[in-house]
């Protein structure tokens, strides 16, 4: 008898596990159920639209009920919400939100993919109609009408995560001066603070005014404007809010069919995506996932994880034993001119477990330097210590990031090794790369680490009576060094040891960590103890974030909004 299996949500993952039921069994009886008024758009296209990049709504719109209906056989039932499971009975009681009847559908498989939804927590005034979240197009409407009604001159965003700072863009487009109000110290939380300070300049660039460390505490609605009191006691003064908060997975239905529950807060599933009913497999943003690279739970809402879910909840609904073996957050973001892109698990992810690992930081050009158009970017790579198990890469530039991050994405997928990565073979012509690639020259950097060619040693675990040697020559450190280093360029350093201390550790520091690493070099084989800081000066200066916060543009672009 042909099998019954009833969708709720029918975005990323609904829609994926829908299609595929139909391309592996044409004979089921397939329904999906959708309590908005669309279904397979592209929620990741949404705030692109909003800043006019993307042009044609329809474009938004990847697929409708009838042409699911026409393509698969697949019945879709927007405007209707799944309020109830009865495990029991195998049965969903259903409200037609269109004419407010429910009614009760049986199953034989059912697959929750409900998604997350924006927090929206009771601060007083968030009510306002100024006020937005962003999740589906009805929101994109909202705000799309509001800034054509209204030409809203300034904007607080609330939370600086990836719909945050793509909101902060796309109104830059938009011509609307914007602030972003973020809780903790930096912008984009998952990332590594360090790391996180090219995207602050990249947003000051932009006349992006950022509050980190900062709440919202209120919101003051009046005629004109909306006023956002800060726990600081700042008051910022704006037309309209987004609040880009994070998002938590909606799990209301099945708590209450008694389903269980991770810790994390997601619907807890088995490898093969099932519940703790069989009959019932969840997937997507609302779902707890296995961090790949932690091996602990947690929630990773994406939509490449969202997708392949649901494909796979379809292959085993349809006889197969597949199993999803976690989720490792490979995850990129354009802010402005920067590609920001990240996999497997951060540094202040690692240090909450006993892990042994170690890391390094590396600036090297796109491309070849002599093809025109070389771009910098900046590279942090996590491995185990001493195996070199690859754990997690962040890289923030512009051209080429995509490329890198996805390499390093499949070297942790495949669980290779910092020494695998040195015989990669990758594509490379000057305009692309170079015949040592990136990662490449990660995994030479990283390999010495571990082998002991070369000592390193971090910013961070540098003491103020540390002695420090700046290896680049006079006129770069007459320009700006780090307080109480000594100033000995690569070159002299042979014809000037006896400046130099035969038994203090020497650690060395250069613009990137490559004249320092070879410093480091000439200093041990003659003798001295010598340690590479890695990252070298700019590493340096992305440790001193508080200086991009008190750049005079940073806090003129605050003032902005503190006029009423
Ligand atoms: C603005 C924005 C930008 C994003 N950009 C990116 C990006 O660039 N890259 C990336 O990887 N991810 C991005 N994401 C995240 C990505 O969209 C999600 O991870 C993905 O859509 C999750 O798929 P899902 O099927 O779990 O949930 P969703 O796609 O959210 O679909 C869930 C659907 O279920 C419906 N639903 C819920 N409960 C019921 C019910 N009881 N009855 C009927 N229907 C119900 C909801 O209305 C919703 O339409 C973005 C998200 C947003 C909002």
């Amino acid at each position: 008898m042909a099998k019954r299996i009833l969708i709720v949500g029918g975005v990323a993952g609904g829609a994926s596990a829908a299609a595929r039921l139909r391309r592996l069994d044409e004979t089921a009886e397939i329904i999906m159920f959708e309590r908005g008024d669309y279904i397979s758009f592209a929620n990741c296209g949404l705030p692109y639209y909003i800043g006019g990049e993307i042009k044609d709504r329809d474009d938004l719109l990847l697929q409708t009920p009838e042409s699911f209906k026409k393509r698969f056989n697949i019945e879709v039932r927007i405007r209707n919400e799944v309020t109830a499971i009865d495990p029991g009975k195998k049965q969903i009681n259903v409200k037609n939100l269109s004419s407010g009847e429910s009614y009760t559908e049986s199953y034989d498989k059912l697959i929750l993919s409900p998604g997350a939804e924006p927090v929206r927590p009771p601060i007083p005034g968030i009510n306002s109609d100024r006020i937005f979240t962003l999740r589906n197009v009805p929101d994109t409407d909202l705000i799309n009408d509001f800034i054509d009604k209204h030409k809203p001159k300034r904007a607080v965003i609330v939370g600086a995560g990836y719909i945050g700072l793509e909101m902060a863009e796309n109104l830059r487009r938009r011509g609307t001066l914007v602030a972003v109000v973020e809780m903790v110290d930096q912008v984009l939380p998952v990332m590594d603070k360090e790391m996180t300070c090219f995207i602050q300049q990249e947003l000051h660039k932009h006349n992006v005014a950022l509050w980190l460390n900062d709440a919202v505490a209120n919101f003051q609605p009046s005629d004109s404007r909306l006023m956002v009191g800060l726990k600081s006691g700042m008051e910022l003064s704006c037309d309209i809010v987004i609040l880009a908060m994070g998002v938590k997975p909606e799990v209301e239905l099945a708590r209450q069919a008694k389903l269980e529950i991770g810790e994390t807060g997601g619907i807890k599933v088995n490898k093969q995506l099932q519940t703790s009913d069989p009959d019932i497999y969840a997937i997507g943003d609302a779902i707890e996932v296995r961090n790949f690279a932690l091996d602990n739970p947690t929630l990773i809402p994406l939509a490449g994880p969202a997708n392949k879910q649901g494909r796979m909840v379809a292959d085993n609904i349809c006889g197969g034993n597949r199993h999803y073996n976690g989720t490792q957050g490979t995850s990129i973001l354009k802010v402005f001119d920067l590609t920001v892109a990240m996999t497997g698990a951060s540094e202040k992810a690692l240090t909450k477990t006993n892990m042994e690992y170690e890391k390094l930081y590396m600036h090297p050009a796109n491309h070849v330097s002599y093809y025109p158009g070389a771009e910098q970017m900046h590279v942090k790579i996590l491995f185990t210590r001493p195996e070199g198990k690859i754990l997690g890469a962040q890289i923030v530039g512009s051209r080429g990031v995509d490329r890198r991050i996805d390499i390093l994405a499949v070297a942790i997928r495949a669980g290779m090794t910092v020494f695998d990565l040195q015989e990669l073979e990758l594509a490379y012509a000057p305009p692309y790369g170079s015949g040592k690639d990136v990662v490449n020259m990660a995994g030479f950097a990283a390999s010495n680490i571990l082998d002991g060619i070369v000592d390193v040693v971090h910013w961070n675990q540098l003491n103020k009576d540390d002695y420090i040697l700046d290896v680049r020559s006079t006129g770069e450190f007459k320009k700006g060094n780090v307080p109480s280093s000594v100033n000995v360029p690569v070159d002299e350093i042979r014809n000037r040891f006896a400046e130099l201390p035969k038994n203090t550790v020497i650690n060395a520091y250069c613009v990137v960590g490559l004249r320092s690493y070879i410093a480091c070099r000439i200093l041990t084989q003659n003798g001295f103890i010598a340690r590479n800081i890695s990252g070298g000066y700019i590493t340096y200066c992305s440790h001193q974030n508080k200086e991009v916060m008190d750049h005079p543009t940073a806090r003129q672009l605050r003032e902005e909004f503190c006029l009423v």
